[in-house]
């Protein structure tokens, strides 16, 4: 008997994380639904899927019910800069809380599996380093971060509870800062900032002193990471750590940029933004025996790919300025 194509719900799915993820579950053969509001997506994220016959988009705002029929559901949709998630808060936490309970309810309406896209930033600015997933954070419940923070832990919550009381099939996954082509170059985020800065020869902004530290993930590892969960037993269920245990300084990452673009950027120091977590590193023990899952990707190897994107995505908009 021939085996049923799967048919997959990507919330987010026009986002730099949902497209990936798009293109990875279409090429294994899978039928994908991608449904956005294009907040802070692209349809030219989708450039390679748009006339793909497996692959459908909608635009549509999880806040509101969504009837579909699918088997899978990874619930990606949440602006995840700060700039975007921070421009309309009420917004954020609605799309993390009535988005959520949304595509809740339709996963327990048609018995789907569910995938939450949960953050490192349920630890807020952690006293326990590198974090596992037994920590339970400490997180500002008022601050300008709350809106993202604070949406993303009652999303978890949500998820636990249909779980308990409906049975449900989830996933949840702890995504640390991931990078690679696709980011916005203006989203605000140190990664993008810094490569844009550096291959325009503008000041490097490192706020604070520079000593903060993050752990990058690239994206085709965390992506792989997320496909793997989706595809474990029900047994599995997380809260689990995606990320790459890799830390460095903001000082450190600035120095590594310039020296990868060759750039004659100088360092400019500004004001570090309110509840900016100091240090944060994933301990990835869990996904490593329960998914047999590594980042195989060196942060210089994963920064010369997103550097020729955003090398190549400056050569077009010249190109196009010119015409
Ligand atoms: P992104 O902003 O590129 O993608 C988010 C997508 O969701 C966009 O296409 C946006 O238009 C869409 N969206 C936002 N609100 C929506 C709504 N109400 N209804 C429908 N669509 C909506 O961000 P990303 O980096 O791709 O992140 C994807 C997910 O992963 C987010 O849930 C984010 O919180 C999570 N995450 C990302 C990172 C990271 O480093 N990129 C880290 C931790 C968690
Ligand atoms: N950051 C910086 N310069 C920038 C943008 C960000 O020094 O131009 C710092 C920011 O203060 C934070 C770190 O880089 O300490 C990571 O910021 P990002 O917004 O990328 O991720 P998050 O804080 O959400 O982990």
């Amino acid at each position: 008997m021939l085996a049923r194509t799967r048919r997959i719900l990507v919330t987010g799915g026009a986002g730099f994380l949902g497209s990936h993820l798009c293109e990875r579950l279409v090429s294994a053969g899978n039928e994908v639904l991608c449904v956005d509001n294009f907040y802070t997506g692209s349809k030219d994220n989708l450039t390679g899927l748009l006339s793909n016959q497996k692959v459908e988009v909608i635009r549509h705002d999880i806040t509101f019910p969504l009837y579909v029929e699918v088997d899978e559901i990874f619930n990606l949709a949440c602006p995840a800069s700060p700039i975007h998630y921070q421009h309309d808060p009420v917004q954020t936490t609605k799309t993390s809380v009535h988005g959520s309970i949304n595509m809740l309810g339709l996963a327990k309406r048609i018995r789907a599996k569910i995938l939450q896209a949960s953050t490192s930033e349920v630890y807020g600015d952690p006293e326990v380093h590198p974090q596992d997933e037994t920590y339970w954070g400490r997180v500002n419940p008022i601050g300008p971060r709350s809106c993202y923070d604070e949406g993303k832990r009652c999303a978890e919550t949500l998820f636990f509870d249909y779980r308990r009381q409906h049975k449900l099939s989830i996933k949840v996954a702890r995504i640390f800062n991931t990078y690679g082509p696709r980011m916005r170059p203006y989203d605000g985020r140190v990664i993008s900032n810094f490569i844009v800065q550096a291959l325009t020869n503008q000041p490097i902004t490192i706020y604070g002193d520079g000593q903060q530290t993050r752990s990058f993930c690239y994206v085709d590892d965390l992506i792989d990471g997320l496909v793997r969960l989706m595809n474990t037993c029900d047994d599995v269920v997380g809260p689990m750590n995606l990320g790459n245990p890799a830390e460095i300084t903001m000082l450190e990452l600035a120095g590594m940029i310039v020296d990868l673009t060759g750039s004659r950027s100088a360092i400019e120091f500004m004001p570090l933004p309110i509840d900016d977590p100091k240090q944060r590193r994933p301990n990835i023990s869990l996904a490593q025996k329960s998914l047999g899952w590594l980042p195989s990707f060196s942060l210089r190897d994963g920064l010369r790919k997103t550097i020729a994107y955003f090398e190549s995505l400056m050569i077009a908009r010249g190109a196009e300025a010119a015409r």
